[in-house]
């Protein structure tokens, strides 16, 4: 690596992540301004929907949005729409029935071989159609003590090699505490692989600064960092360059994306955000069919029109370039693969 290109991935941006996190933007009002989208703002807003799930938009993810166009991609996942507060009975509060697999405090494990912590109590956007928007953060969200007796549960279980790290979002945690619960997981014998799952290197790519890659970097575990990225309008140079270092501490990196109507239900933003992601080194994992959370009946995309997509992009694209179109269905062994 030349010198000019390590030095980009061992210094840190102007601005403090932590500043950034403490700044959203959490009024629809000062959206809709910054925004330039002054007619019809309180008539296309979700009152019910906004009380249960706040508004949270992080500046450097809004300066992504184009001005004036209710229909921007970026902003459509993080608008509280109206249409959140229609009742629909098909839908419910935890369709994963995430309640009924979680078994200690923090842990959730559905499938063999690999368990998931919910590692950090928030996230530093709120994605409209997030399947945990209900989830009881507050009561799954350990302190140091419980922590350990969730680890000495995973080393009891000789079964599991894989740890996973979700949310709310890990990285939306500190450095101190990330590099403590790392390091402790790192030290678990059978543990071979971490996996973090984040959209803070899209929302706030800021957040990867060089203390937090400088412990990714020790582990003696394999690290597989899952980005989360529904567009290719979401990628610019500081997601690049966010990307750029966490690939230099040795992480394996991969994408996942929700298919959301109106979002990227196209071939042409498919097509197009698998090669924004190759252009950054990031390939495609999973395609989420959207599940079936109260309030989220706007973002729905059926199981024939994603099949459907995936033929058309097949056609477009090479293989390793097609993400995997899944469903989860509570009480399977694995994720559902489609087509
Ligand atoms: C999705 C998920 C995983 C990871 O599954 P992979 O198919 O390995 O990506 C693990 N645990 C839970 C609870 C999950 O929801
Ligand atoms: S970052 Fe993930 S967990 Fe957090 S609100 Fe968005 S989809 Fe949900």
């Amino acid at each position: 690596m030349s010198n000019a290109a390590l030095s980009v991935i061992t210094s840190d941006p102007p601005e403090k992540w932590q500043e950034i996190l403490a700044d959203l933007i959490t009024d629809p009002k000062e959206l809709t301004e910054i925004l330039q989208l002054d007619s019809g703002a309180e008539s296309r807003l979700a009152h019910f929907g906004l009380n249960r799930f706040s508004l949270k938009v992080p500046r450097p993810f809004a300066q992504r949005m184009r001005p004036g166009n209710w229909n921007d991609p970026l902003l459509r996942q993080v608008w509280p729409s109206q249409l959140e507060d229609e009742v629909d009975c098909s839908l419910s509060e935890d369709p994963l029935q995430e309640r009924t697999f979680n078994q200690a405090t923090g842990l959730l494990q559905k499938y063999r071989g690999r368990v998931l912590l919910t590692a950090a109590p928030h996230c530093a956007v709120h994605c409209r159609y997030c399947f945990r928007r209900h989830f009881d953060y507050a009561a799954n969200t350990p302190g140091k003590r419980q922590w350990q007796e969730t680890l000495e549960q995973i080393d009891g279980d000789s079964s599991i090699s894989e740890v996973i790290l979700s949310g709310g979002d890990p990285l939306a945690a500190g450095d101190s505490y990330l590099k403590w619960l790392l390091t402790q997981i790192d030290t678990l014998k059978q543990v071979t692989t971490i996996r973090i799952h984040t959209r803070l290197p899209v929302v706030i790519p800021q957040r990867i600064t060089s203390s937090l890659c400088q412990t990714l970097a020790s582990l003696e575990c394999k690290l597989v960092i899952v980005i989360h990225c529904n567009h290719g309008q979401e990628i610019d140079s500081s997601v690049q360059l966010a990307v750029q270092k966490l690939r230099a501490t040795g992480a394996t990196l991969m994408n996942q994306s929700v298919l959301l109507k109106g979002i990227n239900d196209d071939a042409t933003s498919l097509v197009s955000l698998s090669h924004q992601l190759f252009d950054i080194n990031v390939l495609p994992y999973y395609l989420h069919l959207p599940d079936r959370v109260a309030g989220t009946g706007h973002y729905l995309v059926n199981e024939q029109e994603g099949l459907d997509l995936i033929t058309k992009i097949r056609a477009l694209l090479p293989g390793y370039l097609v993400p995997r179109l899944v469903r989860e269905d509570p009480g399977s062994d694995s994720k559902t693969r489609l087509g």
